[in-house]
């Protein structure tokens, strides 16, 4: 495995250029020791990653990002998870495929990215082919995105804030906006859009991009520039993923507008531009206040409701 990378590192944005063989650790706060929390079929993507059998979720510790109202905050901000090694890794991959799932869905992984590039060519060696998924923030180093696309089938990206504003007030870096645009664009033109595309969950993605945005309460107006930013540069084919499942996190509660989840009225506005805009292929949520996919990574074995339900009804 190439561990270089984790001795100056700059695998992302925030180029802390710190040691993590050794530390003091960066941003993300994650030494060179791989980190998951979960692995696992999940059920909570959409159906063009879930399909009937799941998809193959493996669950970082650790973010780039560190947005204060991250609903994976247990992981990503508090750091819950375990140390695996990358025999280990290997191991427990192979166990996941076997469960029939869809697909590799590497859940926030840039900065594990050689542990997961060495895995990726493990696999390859073995003759496994399977889409895997790049899922991330969408913060992510443009000029890393063709490493990225040498191994993963399918960019999962978020497109978070296009307000400089709110990115700083939520993650720190006024420069969200325009470095995840520039992500995006190398991400489009090395895979282009998500297909197949069908919603039912019968054809499972195999290649391409598709964009997920949540929308948070009290910034509308960060969701309706999303929308326009993106069909500016790509145009209504973009497949999309709105999302209206914010829930408030420990990290919401000094911040008053983050105290509540969205209202009809909110996820209602941005749909509207939506459909303005003639977005073509679109996934949208059902606004309701219960979720059975607010993880919690506590229970390892499991942090998902959802996917013990729909594990039950399978069996
Ligand atoms: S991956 Fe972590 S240590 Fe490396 S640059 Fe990003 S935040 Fe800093």
């Amino acid at each position: 495995m190439d561990t270089a990378s984790y001795k100056n590192c700059t695998l992302c944005p925030r180029d802390c250029e710190v040691d993590r063989t050794k530390g003091p650790l960066g941003f993300c706060g994650e030494s060179a020791a791989c980190r998951v929390s979960f692995i696992g079929p999940h059920f909570g993507e959409e159906p063009s990653f879930t399909g009937f059998h799941g998809s193959g979720t493996i669950f970082f510790s650790g973010c780039s990002s560190q947005c204060f109202f991250c609903q994976n905050y247990q992981i990503s901000i508090q750091h819950d998870g375990r140390t695996i090694t990358p025999a280990e890794l290997l191991s427990e991959v192979r166990a996941l495929l076997l469960k029939g799932v869809h697909n590799l869905n590497f859940v926030t992984p840039d900065h594990f990215w050689p542990h997961i590039q060495s895995l990726c060519r493990a696999l390859r060696e073995e003759g496994i082919k399977i889409p895997k998924l790049f899922n991330s923030s969408g913060y992510q180093r443009p000029e890393r995105v063709e490493d990225y696309a040498q191994e993963m089938d399918i960019f999962l990206p978020d497109f978070k804030f296009a307000e400089p504003e709110t990115a700083k007030m939520c993650m720190g870096d006024a420069r969200y906006p325009e470095i995840a645009l520039k992500a995006l664009r190398e991400m489009v033109k090395s895979k282009g859009f998500l297909e197949p595309w069908d919603t039912t969950g019968l054809l499972t993605a195999e290649r391409g991009v598709l964009v997920r945005h949540l929308v948070l309460p009290g910034h509308v107006e960060n969701s309706l520039r999303v929308l326009r930013l993106l069909h500016k540069e790509f145009g209504p084919g973009l497949p999309l993923s709105i999302m209206s499942q914010f829930r408030p996190v420990p990290g919401c509660f000094q911040r008053k507008k983050f105290q509540r989840i969205l209202s009809p009225e909110e996820y209602g506005q941005v749909l509207d531009l939506v459909g303005k805009l003639g977005f073509e292929k679109v996934y949208t949520q059902e606004l309701k206040e219960e979720t059975d996919f607010l993880p919690d990574f506590k229970d390892p074995e499991n942090p998902f409701f959802g996917n013990k339900r729909r594990s039950t009804t399978n069996d």
